[in-house]
């Protein structure tokens, strides 16, 4: 049933923009960053493709931050893995639903910042496109996805301030419990969409 729902909204491959007039869709050949939407796969927490293509798009004020960590991350030799960003509000239903854990999932009620379009899930991925050891996948819901988790090696550790150093000079906001998200400062500031 939801499956449906959520197939039915999604199915806008034709449409330029299915969603929002300020929302922008980001291509790895436009934004010079590569895409692996696992809510498009079945490779992500439900263990179900959630969104029915795998097209990604981003609040037009949050593409200005994310261009600046394309250019921190390629001067560093790397390039910036996208994982999710605007998160229709049915989508963030399924994921409640599967984790009802207001420490990792915002409930729907209240909306995330990924529904208001400024919020990014990603790593890093060096010349060979192979993604830097970050110590957890993408959504591991615990402990060990937490900044400053210890015991973690040095190498993770160098890793994960990697990413956060990169995002914080561009100007997002982190989250202490899942190193794989950002969001922008003033995300309560933009509508749910
Ligand atoms: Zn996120």
């Amino acid at each position: 049933m939801l499956q449906n729902h959520l197939e039915t909204r999604l199915d806008a491959s034709q449409d330029p923009n299915p969603f929002h007039p300020s929302l922008v869709e980001i291509t790895e050949a436009s934004h010079n960053i590569l895409l692996d939407l696992r809510y498009a796969t079945k490779n992500n927490i439900t263990g179900a493709r959630i969104y029915h293509d795998d097209r990604c798009f981003i609040h037009a004020d949050a593409l200005v931050l994310l261009k600046r960590s394309v250019a921190l991350a390629k001067e560093q030799g790397l390039r910036i893995k996208i994982f999710d960003a605007y998160r229709p509000r049915a989508v963030q239903e399924a994921l409640w639903a599967h984790c009802p854990d207001p420490n990792y999932i915002m409930p729907p009620d209240k909306g995330s910042h990924h529904t208001r379009g400024v919020a990014i899930d990603l790593t890093l991925v060096d010349a060979r496109g192979q993604e830097l050891d970050m110590g957890t996948d993408f959504d591991d819901l615990s402990p060990r996805a937490h900044h400053g988790t210890s015991p973690i090696s040095s190498d993770i550790a160098a890793n994960r301030y990697l990413l956060l150093g990169i995002m914080m000079s561009a100007g997002w906001d982190f989250f202490p419990n899942e190193w794989w998200h950002y969001q922008a400062f003033n995300a309560y500031g933009y509508p749910l969409i």
